[in-house]
C-alpha cells in the first residue's frame, strides 16, 4: 500500500487519522517507518504522560478456569495443565513484597470462576491486602467476566481497577476464537459494568490473530476511545500447541519478529491516539525478544507488570507459549526490571498508583 501523504505531518499536528491511515501505520513493514512511527508516539507519550514506568506487581493465583477461549494454554480443556489455586497467606505475601518494595499497586489475575467460594475468597484477600498495608498498595482485578454484584462487591472491598480485554472488537472475529456459548455482547456488557461500578477501567486486545486484519487492529483503537478507556493492555498473541488455535498457527510458522513488530506498532498508534492514558509493555513482547518490553517503552508504553508469583507456580500458568523468567523469583525480577527501565532511560514511579492523566480527566468531569 502506498503511504497516504503527509500522514506523519498529520500526526505532528494532533490531526484525526482515517482507519485506512492507521491501518496504513500498523501494516508498515519498513524498517525506517516503524522507526519514524515509534519516534512520534515515544514523543506524545513525554508530552502527556511523562517519562516515569509504573510497576504493577503481577500475581497469577490460580489457573482454573471456567472457559475454552481456543487461544489460551490454561483452557478448562487442556487437561494437561496441573490445576493450582494459591492460598490466601501465598496471596498476601507477595502483596505485602509488593508493598515493601515501593511497587505500588498490585495485579491479581487467574482463570475465570464465577462459584460464591472464589468470589468471597476473592473478597476477603481485597480486604485483606488493604488492611496490610494500611490502605496504600493500588489493586487491579483481572478476573474476567462477573456479574454485577461481583463487581460492586469487590469494588468495595477495596480493589479500584479493573482489567477486561475485549480481545478483539469485532463480533466475527470474536466468534471464531471462542466456543458458542462465549459471547462477545456479555463481555462488553461487562465492560459497561465495570465503570458504571467505579472502577478505573482496562482493556486490550491482542495482535497478530489468525483472521486478523490491520483494519480490524485500527477499529480496535477506535474503540478503546469510544469506550473512553483509563488504561490499555495488549499484546501479541503467542500460540500454544496445547490449544486449538495454537496448533493452527503453529502449523502456519508462526513468525517472532512479524508478531513483535505489530504489537509495538500497535502500542505506538494506540498512544498517538489515545494519547493520556496508560499503557502496558505486556510480558508477551519479552516472550517474542529479550528486549521486548524496552522496546514497548520506547514505543509508548509506560506501565510494566513484573511478575511477583511465586515460581512454583509459574510453569502452570502459561496462557502462551515461551512465557519467560519461569524460574526468576520477585526479588531477582526486582533487580532486572530496574536495571532494564534504568537502562532505557526512562524513571521508575516508586510507591505511585500512578492513574493515568485520563482517568483524572474523566473523574474530574464528573465532579
Ligand atoms: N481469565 C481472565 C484473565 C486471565 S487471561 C480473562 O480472560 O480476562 C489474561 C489475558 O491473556 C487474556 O485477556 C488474553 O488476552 C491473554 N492471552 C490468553 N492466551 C493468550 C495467548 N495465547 N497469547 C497471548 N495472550 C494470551
Ligand atoms: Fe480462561 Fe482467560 Fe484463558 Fe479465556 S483467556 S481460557 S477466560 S484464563
Amino acid at each position: 500500500m502506498e503511504m497516504p501523504e503527509n500522514i506523519f505531518e498529520k500526526i505532528d499536528g494532533g490531526g484525526e487519522l482515517s482507519i485506512g491511515e492507521t491501518a496504513f501505520l500498523l501494516g508498515m513493514q519498513e524498517k525506517s517507518g516503524m522507526e519514524i512511527l515509534f519516534r512520534k508516539a515515544y514523543a506524545v507519550k513525554l508530552k502527556n504522560v511523562g517519562n516515569k514506568v509504573y510497576l504493577r506487581g503481577l500475581i497469577e493465583l490460580s489457573n482454573i478456569c471456567e472457559k475454552n477461549c481456543y487461544y489460551c494454554g490454561i483452557r478448562k480443556s487442556n487437561t494437561l495443565n496441573k490445576r493450582y489455586m494459591m492460598t490466601e497467606e501465598e496471596i498476601l505475601k507477595a502483596a505485602i513484597w509488593a508493598y515493601e518494595n515501593k511497587y505500588g499497586s498490585i495485579v491479581l489475575q487467574s482463570g475465570e470462576r464465577t462459584d460464591e467460594t472464589f468470589i468471597n475468597f476473592i473478597e476477603n484477600i481485597i480486604k485483606n491486602i488493604k488492611k496490610a498495608s494500611g490502605g496504600k498498595l493500588g489493586i487491579t482485578l483481572c478476573l474476567g467476566e462477573q456479574t454485577e454484584e461481583t463487581y460492586r462487591k469487590w469494588f468495595e472491598a477495596g480493589a479500584h481497577r479493573y482489567l477486561l480485554r475485549i480481545e478483539t472488537s469485532n463480533r466475527e472475529l470474536y466468534g471464531k476464537l471462542h466456543p458458542a456459548d462465549h459471547s462477545f455482547d456479555k463481555r462488553l456488557k461487562c465492560l459497561e459494568l465495570i465503570k458504571k461500578t467505579g472502577y478505573q477501567i482496562g482493556t486490550g486486545v491482542m495482535t497478530g490473530l489468525p483472521f486478523q486484519t490491520f483494519e480490524n487492529l485500527a477499529e480496535d483503537i477506535l474503540f478503546f476511545k469510544k469506550m473512553d478507556i483509563d488504561m490499555i493492555g495488549m499484546g501479541p498473541y503467542i500460540p500454544h500447541k496445547d490449544t486449538p488455535l495454537g496448533v493452527r498457527a503453529l502449523h502456519e510458522n508462526f513468525d517472532k519478529k512479524y508478531a513483535l513488530e505489530l504489537g509495538l506498532k500497535m502500542i505506538a498508534v494506540t498512544r498517538i491516539v489515545l494519547k493520556d492514558v496508560n499503557i502496558a509493555a505486556t510480558t508477551a513482547l519479552q516472550a517474542l525478544n529479550d528486549k521486548g518490553r524496552e522496546m514497548g517503552l520506547m514505543a509508548g508504553a509506560n506501565v510494566i507488570m513484573p511478575n511477583i508469583t511465586d515460581t512454583k507456580y509459574r510453569a502452570a500458568y502459561q496462557l502462551y507459549q515461551d512465557k519467560p523468567c519461569l524460574d526468576e523469583n520477585a526479588s531477582l525480577c526486582r533487580e532486572c526490571i530496574k536495571k532494564r527501565i534504568e537502562e532505557t532511560g526512562e524513571s521508575i514511579g516508586y510507591d505511585e498508583w500512578g492513574d493515568s492523566p485520563h482517568f483524572r480527566s474523566r473523574r474530574n468531569d464528573k465532579n
